[in-house]
């Protein structure tokens, strides 16, 4: 994998400008999508950012470790017993129930630092407004700072706008609730990158910002032409060879040879993340040109047919699975098409075998 930084800090910078004077929360979960958390949070950090969010506790200890000391807010469930290293390591951590306060307060009875996350349509975590004023105020009393509060859209990537309004209205008038109590929240937000794109009236304070930092389209019903890819995957050929007519290819014998073709092979597989649905489907850049994948991904390498090459490839020629080679590109969006999944699944899934090579400007020329 390649990963162009410059193109990272470039969607930083456009959303950046587009969103003041809300500010943006980089979202680095799940190895910042595939990207590389560590290196991807450096990068927004120089871009200017000033506060990062996980999902998990782990993950935030990992970037504490590499030496990232912006604020990181936990989105996720923790045990807590690891409260106390949420604690040590300046950790931001979000509350969610009663219950998992009072678990967390037997390991650290205050001063942690909380965002509270209210549920106002996701279902998934968080009190609903109905219980959340009183949790708010738990929290505030057992010596918590209680620094912020958030919601999250459940369907800001779809055209219909009137669900995301009505969760904006809930949300605002918690917030008001919690005027009237006395509560003081400093970090009021909402938004991912499709709701910050899509409502940038009222987004608040921060946005958090993950798939459309890392140049991936937020949704499939628009497009937003600024967005610069950051990732590209490559591999190379490995072998090539004639097969005959009615030959098969690869474990299970799904594909026959329909006529005496030229095919090459791919040494990557379902093992690095390269879905094992793309058998027969996906397609790879050789010489730029489309080559079709015939027979079974497997886990380390899949065969496509090159017959339609003008020139025989050779072991060592460069393969694009994802990115662009000559004219052609291949989109993670396509891929997840293809697969009935979205884009954000594409790149999460790509294991830890594949080396990321991280460009940035100075070595790009
Ligand atoms: C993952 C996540 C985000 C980022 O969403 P994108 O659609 O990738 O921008 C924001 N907020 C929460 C709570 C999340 O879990």
């Amino acid at each position: 994998m390649e990963i162009d930084l410059s193109a990272y800090k470039s969607n930083i910078a456009f959303f950046t400008k587009k969103l003041f004077p809300t500010k943006l929360m980089a979202v680095v979960k799940s190895n910042a999508y595939g990207h590389g958390a560590v290196e991807i949070s450096h990068a927004a950090i120089e871009s200017g950012v000033d506060r990062l969010a996980v999902a998990f506790l782990e993950e935030a200890l990992e970037l504490r470790a590499a030496g990232i000391t912006v604020p990181i807010l936990v989105f996720n469930y923790f045990n807590p017993r690891y409260a106390v290293e949420a604690l040590k390591n300046k950790l931001t951590i979000t509350i969610y129930s009663r219950r998992q306060l009072e678990e967390i307060k037997k390991h650290i009875p205050s001063g942690l630092k909380v965002h509270l996350n209210l549920d106002t349509g996701m279902r998934r975590l968080g009190p609903d407004i109905n219980n959340a004023l009183e949790l708010a105020i738990d929290i505030s009393r057992t010596g918590y700072d209680l620094e912020g509060v958030y919601t999250h859209f459940a369907v800001a990537d779809e055209k219909k706008e009137q669900f995301t309004l009505a969760q904006v209205l809930i949300y605002k008038k918690f917030l008001e609730e919690l005027k009237k109590a006395r509560v003081n929240i400093k970090i009021r937000h909402v938004a991912n990158s499709a709701g910050a794109l899509r409502f940038n009236e009222s987004i608040f304070d921060y946005a958090r910002i993950g798939v459309a930092s890392y140049g991936l389209q937020p949704s499939e019903e628009f497009y937003i032409d600024e967005l610069m890819p950051v990732l590209t995957w490559k591999s190379v050929v490995s072998y090539v060879k004639k097969i005959k007519k009615g030959d098969s290819v690869s474990y299970g014998r799904t594909f026959i040879a329909p006529r005496d073709m030229t095919v090459a092979t791919i040494p990557v597989g379902y093992g690095d993340g390269y879905n094992r649905g793309l058998s027969n489907k996906g397609e790879v850049l050789i010489s730029g040109k489309r080559c079709r994948i015939i027979g079974r991904v497997c886990m380390d390498q899949f065969v496509v047919d090159v017959s339609h090459l003008p020139q025989k490839p050779k072991m060592g020629d460069e393969v694009v699975l994802i990115g662009t080679q000559g004219e052609e590109n291949i989109t993670a969006e396509e891929l997840a098409k293809l697969l009935g999944t979205i884009n954000y699944e594409i790149t999460c899934a790509i294991t830890s075998r594949v080396p990321r090579i991280y460009l940035r400007r100075e070595n790009l020329t």
